[in-house]
Order: structure tokens, then C-alpha cells, then sequence
């Protein structure tokens, strides 16, 4: 069974942890390097990615979440968790930083006040069955990809999940609706059941 972390220093980590549980991982916190060191794959929650780029540098995470991300690690980041894995933000905060890892530019909370909080079917590759419910928060949109990166899902024309090897984001929170799919195919791909370009 493959033990998963999900970065605890803010946002919304109890849900991951569930929802990994029910997709038959063992799901833990990850709040210190020591704890990064011992897991076989992480998801970055949704939150606010300034404070967890912050809480990142104060923790002594980010240079480690950097080389195991460099080095393969399986990583799931939604929302705020997307953009903490762009190499480039489009409008990023002065001193937010991120950990990279897919080759895309994401724009931050990209779909606007009025409708800062939404919900939307999604079809995403890769995802049998029905399309999953897509929870929107102050979502951001993924601007563009680089050659290597996979659109896995579009809504209204704008990129809302991606994968780049073992890299994948969304920009919606499928830990807050009960369906574990997405969660699965990370767990997949922590496995090792679902190599890249396999989708
Ligand atoms: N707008 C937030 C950010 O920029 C993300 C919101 C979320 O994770 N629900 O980090």
C-alpha cells in the first residue's frame, strides 16, 4: 500500500487525507522534511498559495519538495496545489515563489469575483465514467502548456487539469465531493499502474 503525504501548513488537508484513505492509500501530514523524506507521493491542497509559499521557506520545505519533485516524485496539487507546481505564474504576489514541476503558466485566481466559487461537470482524460463534479474556489486556469505537458480537462475553453509524468493538477477540489476517481488515479500513478502517457 503506498504511503501518501499531504502537505499540511495550510488549506485544505483533512479532506485529502479522507479522500486518500477511501482510494486505499495511507494518507499522512506532511509538515516537516523528515516527514517529506518518508512518503511515496504528495498532494499540495487547495489554500492560499501565497501562505504556503511562505510556510514553505519558514518550514524548510521548499528546497526539498523541489529535488523530490525534480527527482520523480508522484505529486497531486489542486488549486492553490496547482499553482505551487507551475514553473511560472502569470500575476504571482511580490516574493511568492513556486516548487515547479509542469511546464505551464497559470494565472491566479483567473475566474473572476463574480464567480468566485462555482461548480461544473468535467469530463477529464483519463477519469472513466462520468464526468467528475469540478468545485471551483477562486480557482485559477492554466494560461498555457509547454510541449510535454497533457490537457487532461478543459471548462469553457480554459485548461483546469494537466499532467506532466507524474505530475498532476487541477484547478478544482475533488477532495470536497466524495468522488474518489481523481484520487485514485493518483494513487495509480504512486503505484506505478499508470506510467506516463498511458492515459
Ligand atoms: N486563489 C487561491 C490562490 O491563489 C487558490 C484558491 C484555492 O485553493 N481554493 O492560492
Amino acid at each position: 500500500t503506498p504511503v501518501i503525504g499531504v502537505l499540511a501548513l495550510q488549506g485544505d488537508v483533512r479532506e485529502h487525507l479522507i479522500a486518500l484513505a477511501a482510494a486505499d492509500a495511507v494518507a499522512r501530514p506532511v509538515r516537516r522534511p523528515e516527514e517529506l523524506a518518508e512518503v511515496d507521493g504528495l498532494i499540495i491542497p487547495g489554500g492560499e498559495s501565497t501562505t504556503i509559499s511562505k510556510l514553505a521557506h519558514l518550514f524548510g520545505l521548499m528546497e526539498p519538495l523541489r529535488a523530490r519533485v525534480h527527482a520523480g516524485m508522484p505529486v497531486y496539487g489542486t488549486c492553490a496545489g496547482m499553482i505551487m507546481l507551475a514553473d511560472k505564474i502569470l500575476d504571482p504576489r511580490s516574493g511568492q515563489e513556486t516548487i515547479g514541476g509542469i511546464d505551464m503558466i497559470v494565472r491566479r485566481n483567473a475566474f473572476g469575483r463574480q464567480n468566485e466559487s462555482f461548480e461544473a461537470a468535467v469530463a477529464v482524460q483519463g477519469v472513466e465514467g462520468a464526468p467528475v463534479e469540478g468545485v471551483f474556489i477562486r480557482a485559477p486556469w492554466v494560461e498555457s502548456v509547454g510541449a510535454s505537458t497533457e490537457v487532461l480537462a478543459e471548462h469553457e475553453g480554459h485548461i483546469v487539469a494537466v499532467r506532466q509524468g507524474n505530475a498532476l493538477a487541477t484547478s478544482f477540489h475533488p477532495e470536497l465531493t466524495g468522488d474518489h476517481r481523481l484520487h485514485g488515479l493518483f494513487v495509480d500513478m504512486v503505484r506505478g499502474k499508470d506510467a506516463p502517457g498511458s492515459l
